[in-house]
C-alpha cells in the first residue's frame, strides 16, 4: 500500500511510523503546517523532522509555507474552534489532494496519535475527504503509542515542542499556566494575610512577594527579629501574655516596624510592610 501520512513533527511520528512498519506498511511523510508560529518553531520543528527521516530512513515530503498571517485571518472569527473549523482541514485537505494527484493508495495523520487533539472531528473529517476526494482514508487509533513515542523521542534527543503549534495555543500552554499560577499563590497569599492580621493584630498587613534571599536566612531573620519584639514587651511590661502582646503590637509595628520585614510562606518569601 502506499500510504501518505501528514506529519505534524518528529516526536509523533515515532509511534506512527514503527507501528505501521509493524504492519508492512511503510507511509511517506509529509510536512504541511501552516498553523505552527512563530517562524523559528516552524523551522525547528521541520529540520527536526528532516533529521529524524534520515536516521530513520524513511522518505519525506515537504510542503513549504509559513503561514501566519493566513492562518490568523482565517481562525480570529471563531477562535474557540479553530482547530476543527480550520486548523485539520486546511492541513488534510491539503494531504489528500497530493495524494489523489500523485498516485497514493491511502492517507493518514500522525495526529491520530495526540491524547490531545479532537481525535473523533478528525476521524470524521479525513472521512469525509476520504469521500470528496476518492481516496482510502487508513484510520488507527495511534493513541495507545503516545507515551511510549514521546519517551523514544526524548531519548534520541529529538526536540520536544511545548504546545500544539498555533500562537493561541502557546498562550494557553504558557501563558494561562502561569496567570493561573499567581492566582493560586495570590489567593493563598491573601489567606496567609488575613490569618496574620487576625492573629497579630496588624489591621493593615499587606504582603508582598519577595524575590531576593534564601529560606534559611529569611526565617532566621524573622525568628530573631519576633524574639527582638518578645524581649521588647517584657522589657517595658515584666511579664509576657496575650493581652499585652495585643495592646503593644501596633505601637511596635509603628515604631519598629522596619525590623520585622520578612517571612516566608508556601515556598514564596513575602514581605510585610
Ligand atoms: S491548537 Fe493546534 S490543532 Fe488547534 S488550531 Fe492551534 S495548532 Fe491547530
Amino acid at each position: 500500500m502506499k500510504l501518505l501520512m501528514h506529519t505534524c513533527c518528529a516526536p509523533c511520528s515515532v509511534y506512527c511510523i514503527e507501528s505501521l512498519r509493524k504492519e508492512g506498511i511503510e507511509p511517506i511523510s509529509f510536512w504541511y503546517n501552516p498553523n505552527i508560529h512563530p517562524y523559528i518553531e516552524y523551522k525547528t520543528r521541520r529540520d527536526t523532522l528532516i533529521e529524524y527521516s534520515k536516521m530513520e530512513q524513511f522518505e519525506l515530503i515537504i510542503e513549504e509555507e509559513y503561514g501566519l498571517k493566513e492562518f490568523c485571518k482565517n481562525v480570529v472569527k471563531d477562535l474557540e474552534n479553530r482547530c476543527v473549523n480550520y486548523c485539520y482541514r486546511v492541513r488534510l485537505e491539503k494531504t489528500v489532494k497530493y495524494a489523489k494527484e500523485h498516485g497514493y493508495d491511502a492517507f493518514t495523520t500522525t495526529l491520530f496519535v495526540s491524547p490531545y487533539q479532537k481525535h473523533e472531528e478528525l476521524k470524521k473529517l479525513c472521512e469525509e475527504l476520504s469521500q470528496k476526494y476518492e481516496i482510502e482514508f487508513l484510520y488507527r487509533d495511534f493513541r495507545v503509542g503516545f507515551r511510549e513515542g514521546q519517551a523514544k523521542a526524548r531519548e534520541m534527543g529529538l526536540y520536544m515542542q511545548k504546545y500544539c503549534g498555533c500562537i493561541f495555543s502557546e498562550e494557553s500552554s504558557n501563558y494561562d499556566h502561569i496567570i493561573s499560577e499567581q492566582k493560586v499563590r495570590l489567593f493563598e497569599n491573601k489567606i496567609t494575610e488575613r490569618k496574620i492580621r487576625l492573629d497579630w493584630k496588624i489591621p493593615n498587613l499587606e504582603l508582598k512577594p519577595y524575590k531576593n534571599g534564601n529560606k534559611e536566612q529569611i526565617n532566621f531573620i524573622y525568628n530573631l527579629k519576633k524574639e527582638v519584639y518578645q524581649k521588647y514587651v517584657k522589657t517595658i511590661y515584666g511579664e509576657w501574655n496575650e493581652e499585652i502582646q495585643k495592646k503593644l503590637f501596633d505601637k511596635f509595628m509603628k515604631e519598629n516596624s522596619k525590623n520585622i520585614e520578612l517571612i516566608y510562606i508556601k515556598d514564596e518569601l513575602v514581605r510585610i510592610l
